[in-house]
């Protein structure tokens, strides 16, 4: 039934070597004569598969061999010395990502309306974009060559989908048998080398809760620091995701896992010197309970993740109404490897799209719509009527429902373009901002294929898609 539900767990086929896609003015690269869509196949001898290997091979070398496929097939080596860690003003094609072999119960792709884009369908798994990006992985389809890669190149930390320790109940959750299920070995192997692992369990009610739950953060916790954080996120379930082993969360639910989880959490900071175990947002945001306090985060080890999110804008806003400048947040521990920026090949929505014109900072009186998911929005309310009431500005917060996937999906994240646009002619004043997380990172489209353009022409005033910070920054004076 979906595209890609039997692919099995090998990397796309695909040419050695790893793309220019440009090539900065002035660089070495051009000195060099490099060009967009050469290829470099090989460094200093030894075959370049992607970026990372270029990157790996390339680090702190200053003699150095490229053998460079061009468009016309001709191969060239070009020898070169440079000085140490001299950027070579190259920017290379994206990672194409590794495929999963497993089942799980609550895979996305399983929540997804059937005529979605196919790319809705892609089943990524990959330990190059788990350190680049913090994407999870389960390791449970990892190869002998690509363990070796994360422990040579230090591919660390890594982002890896334990959901839990009981082998029968991860087994279960993936839709694999045990053996493959059972990455006790490799953990044991990646976390002997001194990599970072940062865990994630998704909290399927009736599964991996309760005395589950508790032994797999104990026994993840017992690998503290090399284990670094793990995140308990729930389950979401669209109204697409039928199979009738799932149950959804309930708010009771997340009474009693916050009430379960609040005693490991003491238990670890009086133990471990942190919180170690966190509760994803929603969870206290659908018990009806208070968000902790910073404190209890750190450094926000898993913010990309939804956990503190909403402790780390709220912060910044109550900073911003006290002081009237809310950007000096307290640093998080963002999860994206600062060289991620470097292998891409196309410039961001949020970035193609600068809010530069109509909210420029600064200005005390806006009037506009600030769109948002109805998780969200309760939140977002009711600092922005705290800010109106201050300001003299007449912001208005409007929960967009998401009526694409349906079910439980209420976070700002998996709104489609067609849920935005329904909103159109509730706008009021001068301008609408959308989350920026609506729209895809490397492609100025939605989640449902409309484009940003698409969508902006169906409103009648301007639109800027703005994050968290983005909103801040727009907000103070
Ligand atoms: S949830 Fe992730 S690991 Fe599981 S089947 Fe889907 S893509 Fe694969």
């Amino acid at each position: 039934m979906y595209e890609f539900a039997v692919t099995p767990a090998v990397t796309q086929l695909r040419r050695p070597g790893v793309i220019i896609t440009e090539v900065t003015s002035g660089s070495v690269g051009e000195e060099l004569e490099l060009c967009p869509a050469d290829r470099i196949v090989k460094v200093n001898g030894r075959t370049v598969r992607d970026y990372l290997d270029f990157r790996f091979q390339t680090a702190g070398e200053t003699e150095l061999t490229f053998q460079v496929k061009k468009p016309d097939g001709q191969t060239v080596e070009i020898e070169f010395d440079r000085d140490e860690d001299e950027d070579l003003g190259l920017m290379f094609e994206q990672i194409i990502p590794r495929q999963c072999a497993n089942e799980c119960l609550f895979c996305f792709c399983k929540g997804n309306p059937e005529d979605a884009r196919p790319s809705l369908f892609v089943r990524d798994e990959d330990i190059r974009l788990s350190f680049l990006y913090g994407n999870y992985t389960t390791l449970s389809s990892i190869t002998e060559d690509e363990m070796k890669r994360i422990i040579e190149q230090r591919l660390s930390p890594q982002y890896v989908s334990v959901h839990a320790t009981d082998l029968k109940t991860r087994a279960y959750l993936l839709g694999v048998d045990e053996s493959r299920a059972d990455i006790s070995d490799k953990l044991e192997r990646l976390l002997a080398a001194d990599i970072e692992l940062h865990a994630q369990v998704v909290l399927c009610p009736e599964i991996n809760d309760g005395a589950i739950l508790e032994k797999t953060l104990r026994d993840l916790a017992a690998h503290y620091p090399k284990v670094v954080s793990t995140a308990v996120v729930p389950v979401a379930l669209t109204r697409y995701n039928t199979d009738e082993r799932l149950t959804r969360v309930t708010p009771e639910f997340c009474r009693r896992t916050i009430r379960q989880v609040e005693k490991l959490q003491k238990e670890f900071r009086k133990t471990l010197g942190v919180t170690f175990a966190f509760l994803g947002d929603e969870i206290y945001i659908k018990a009806g309970a208070e968000i902790p306090s910073r404190r209890h985060y750190g450094n926000y080890p898993q913010i990309e993740d939804g956990v503190g999110m909403v402790r780390s804008f709220t912060n910044a806003f109550e900073r911003l109404v006290r002081t009237g400048n809310g950007s000096d947040r307290v640093p998080a521990n963002v999860r994206t490897h600062t060289s991620a920026m470097l292998p891409t090949n196309s410039k961001s929505s949020a970035a193609a799209s600068k809010n530069t014109v109509a909210i420029a900072p600064g200005s005390d009186r806006l009037h506009g719509t600030l769109l948002t998911g109805e998780m969200f929005a309760p939140i977002l309310r009711e600092q922005i009527d705290r800010y109106n009431a201050q300001t003299g500005s007449r912001l208005t917060v409007m929960a967009v429902p998401n009526t694409y996937f349906g079910g439980d999906v209420s976070v700002a994240g998996l709104l489609t373009g067609q849920d935005l646009v329904a909103m159109k002619d509730k706008i009021v004043g001068d301008f609408v901002t959308i989350p920026t997380v609506t729209i895809k990172s490397d492609e100025p489209i939605f989640l449902d294929g409309m484009t940003y353009d698409d969508l902006k022409r169906q409103f009648s005033v301007p639109v800027y898609d703005v994050d968290t910070d983005g909103l801040i920054e727009m907000l103070s004076r």
